[in-house]
């Protein structure tokens, strides 16, 4: 099974993608983890990104579309499939793993957009502050954050509406009630690998 879940920041995708992917056996791929571990590490892929997380914008497409395709590799290999979790986040990105995907013969099987307001997910993000030690929770930056997602990742959800891959699901509410909305959508597609 693959999965996208979107969001705006504080929508709560770090979470939901997490329990989706252990209810189905999938590999959680968070762009944002794995970048974040890229730049513990400090590799030459870590301290390019760095300015740009730092800034609350996006880390440039071709970067994180190739670090993308090798864990998307690996999740073929050795789980049921995946779900992406802050990726895609431009039409370049999302064209990007379309023809990629295409090349093995696959899909994607569905994209599951956390429907949140703006102001929930400040909030959502301001109680987090501190607990997580996220230099970009900090709300100047989220505000950025806030209007990057606005400027450059919301308008994808148009683009797998028109494939018809789109399912909207309320983010509103308590971990349990989002959790369970999504894995009904997510239980549809149990088995399918090809
Ligand atoms: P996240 O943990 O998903 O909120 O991501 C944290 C930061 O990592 C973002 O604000 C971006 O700077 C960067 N980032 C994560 N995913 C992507 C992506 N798909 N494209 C570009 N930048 C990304």
């Amino acid at each position: 099974m693959r999965l996208v879940l979107l969001g705006p920041p504080g929508a709560g995708k770090g979470t939901q993608a997490k329990l989706l992917a252990e209810r189905f056996g999938l590999a959680h791929l968070s762009s944002g983890d794995i970048l974040r571990a890229e730049r513990a590490a400090a590799t030459e892929l870590g301290e390019k990104a760095q300015g740009y997380m730092d800034a609350g914008q996006l880390v440039p497409d071709d970067l994180i579309v190739s670090m993308m395709a090798q864990h998307m590799a690996r999740a073929e290999r050795e789980r049921d499939g995946y779900v992406l979790d802050g990726f895609p986040r431009t039409h370049e990105q999302a064209r990007a793993l379309d023809r990629q995907l295409s090349e093995q013969g696959s899909r994607l099987d569905a994209v599951l957009e956390l429907k949140v307001d703006d102001d929930v997910a400040v909030r959502r993000l301001a109680g987090r502050r501190g607990k997580e030690s996220r230099t970009d929770d900090a709300p100047e930056v989220v505000r950025q954050r806030l209007r990057t997602y606005h400027e450059q990742t919301a308008p994808i959800s148009a683009y797998y509406a028109e494939q018809g891959l789109l399912k909207e699901v309320d983010g509103g509410g308590e971990i349990e009630g989002i959790h369970n909305r999504l894995a009904e959508i997510g239980q549809a597609f149990v088995g399918s690998r090809g």
